[in-house]
């Protein structure tokens, strides 16, 4: 199934045809263990820019070990908003700790410049225009140092997220695009639990404390029943910060 040497700086993927196979080698790749899809990615694309983004959810703790076991220099990028808690901003260093090639890419506009253009607290009048700024804006700007990026998102975590395939494109902000590896789509919430705990990986203490998903303080609490990402942006209708759109 090995197949080297896509150059996707030329834009290669843009072709229908490139992306048509994507999609059967993604399909290829169901049932296989997110260890040997990364194998398999990290082969594929030898010599491409590979990496992966992470906010240090219990999901990307696992990745970020996972994928660490077979390439221990890919680098990880993290988007710093300005508003992550303490406990996340601990787990990060611990991954550093461990010797983790953490990239820390931060949103253009300090929360300061925020509140002077937008008035303060934006997340809680219009959270998708505070999300632009603080975390799709940066993001971009990650894709752009990337050919093949992988995420942590599994498909039973959201609606939106249950048709996810484990190869599928993201957008950069010219147009061109970047393949996206998702190799935990398959995974549960309770293989992600098993996988931390089996391989004593750090991740953040909130999880102890009834939070099941994590991302800025004003825009995180416990979750009010089963839905795991319900404590995110409450009572708002938003579900996705956007990166995943793109
Ligand atoms: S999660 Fe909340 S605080 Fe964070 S960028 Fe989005 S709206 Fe702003």
């Amino acid at each position: 199934m090995t197949e080297r040497g896509s150059d996707l700086a030329s834009g290669g993927l843009d072709s229908g045809r490139e992306i048509e196979h994507l999609a059967e080698q993604s399909a290829a790749l169901e049932g296989q263990s997110p260890e040997a899809i990364l194998a398999w990615v990290f082969e594929r694309w030898a010599g491409q820019r590979i990496g992966l983004s992470s906010a240090f959810g219990p999901e990307g703790c696992a990745l970020i070990h996972l994928a660490r076991r077979v390439r221990p220099d890919v680098p990880v990028y993290t988007i710093d908003t300005g508003y992550l808690f303490a406990e996340t901003l601990a787990v990060r260093e611990a991954f550093r700790a461990q010797g983790a090639d953490i990239r820390v890419v931060e949103p253009l506009v300090s929360i300061r410049a925020q509140a002077e253009r937008h008035g303060p607290d934006l997340f809680a009048r219009d959270p998708d225009a505070c999300c632009e700024i603080r975390k799709v804006e940066p993001m971009r700007r990650v894709l752009d140092q990337l050919d093949v990026w992988i995420t942590a998102i599994r498909r039973d975590q959201a609606a939106t997220r249950a048709g996810t395939p484990i190869l599928g494109t993201a957008r950069r902000a010219d147009g061109s695009l970047v393949v996206k590896v998702a190799p935990l789509v398959a995974w549960t919430r309770k293989d992600t639990w098993r996988y931390l705990l089996d391989h004593d990986v750090p991740y953040n203490p909130l999880l102890d404390a009834g939070f099941t998903s994590i991302g800025c303080e004003p825009c995180t609490a416990r979750p009010p029943g089963d839905d795991e990402r319900g404590g995110r942006w409450s009572g708002t209708g938003k579900t996705e910060c956007g990166i995943h759109h793109l």
